[in-house]
C-alpha cells in the first residue's frame, strides 16, 4: 500500500474541521520505534496500544489495559493504523464525533522488536500478518517483553487478538499500574481531570 494511502481508514473516519486529533501524515521508519499507549474514555473505557511499524502506528483497543501479570490474558482489538504524531495526542474527542471522549498518554517510550523465526528477527510488518509478534517495551510504566498474538476468529465475529506479559524480569503480579497510575505521563493528568476541564 502507498505512504499516502496509510491513513486513510483513520481520515475517514474524523471530521478534522471538529476534533482536534491530528490529520497526520505516514512518516519514515525511525531508529528506535515508539509505543504509546493512551487511555481512552470513550462509549466504553479502553487503553489504545500502539506500535510504530511501517511509518504509522499499528494499533489495538484493549479494554481491560495491559497487565504486568504473565498469567493475564488481556484482549485486543485490532484498530486502524494511526499517524504517528497521534503518539503525542492528549485532548478530547468532541460530542457526536468518532471515539468522542478524553484521551491521555498513559504510556510511551521506545520498543524493540523480539519476533524470531528460526533464529532469525522477523521485521515487525511481517509478524503482524502472521498474527504474532514479541517486543520488549521501554516505557516509564511498562517495560520488558510482551507478545501479541491472533486468535482464530469465531462465527462472524472481528478480529481479536490477546497481550501478554512475557516471563521476565520485568514480570510483576503484584503491580497492576492500570489501577495504581491512572495518570499521564506527559502532563500528570487523569482522563477524568480531562473530562471535568472539558464540561
Ligand atoms: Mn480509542
Amino acid at each position: 500500500m502507498a505512504r499516502s494511502d496509510a491513513l486513510g481508514r483513520y481520515r475517514s473516519k474524523r471530521d478534522f474541521a471538529r476534533t482536534p486529533e491530528p490529520k497526520g501524515r505516514a512518516g519514515r521508519r525511525r531508529k528506535a520505534p515508539r509505543f504509546v499507549i493512551q487511555k481512552h474514555d470513550a462509549t466504553s473505557l479502553h487503553y489504545d496500544f500502539r506500535l510504530e511499524a511501517g511509518g504509522v502506528l499499528k494499533s489495538w483497543a484493549i479494554p481491560k489495559g495491559p497487565s504486568t501479570n504473565p498469567r493475564d490474558k488481556r484482549l485486543a482489538m485490532p484498530t486502524e493504523d494511526h499517524p504517528l504524531e497521534y503518539g503525542r495526542f492528549e485532548g478530547v474527542i468532541p460530542e457526536g464525533e468518532y471515539g468522542a471522549g478524553p484521551v491521555i498518554v498513559w504510556d510511551r517510550g521506545t520498543y524493540r522488536n523480539l519476533t524470531t523465526r528460526d533464529g532469525d528477527e522477523v521485521p515487525v510488518e511481517q509478524a503482524l500478518e502472521h498474527g504474532h509478534v514479541k517486543v520488549w517495551l521501554e516505557g516509564e510504566k511498562l517495560s520488558g517483553g510482551y507478545a501479541l498474538t491472533r486468535t482464530p476468529i469465531g462465527g462472524g465475529g472481528r478480529e481479536k487478538w490477546l497481550l501478554v506479559k512475557l516471563a521476565d524480569d520485568a514480570a510483576d503480579a503484584r503491580r497492576n499500574p492500570v489501577r495504581t497510575q491512572p495518570e499521564s505521563v506527559l502532563s500528570g493528568r487523569t482522563v477524568e481531570d480531562l473530562a471535568a476541564g472539558a464540561g
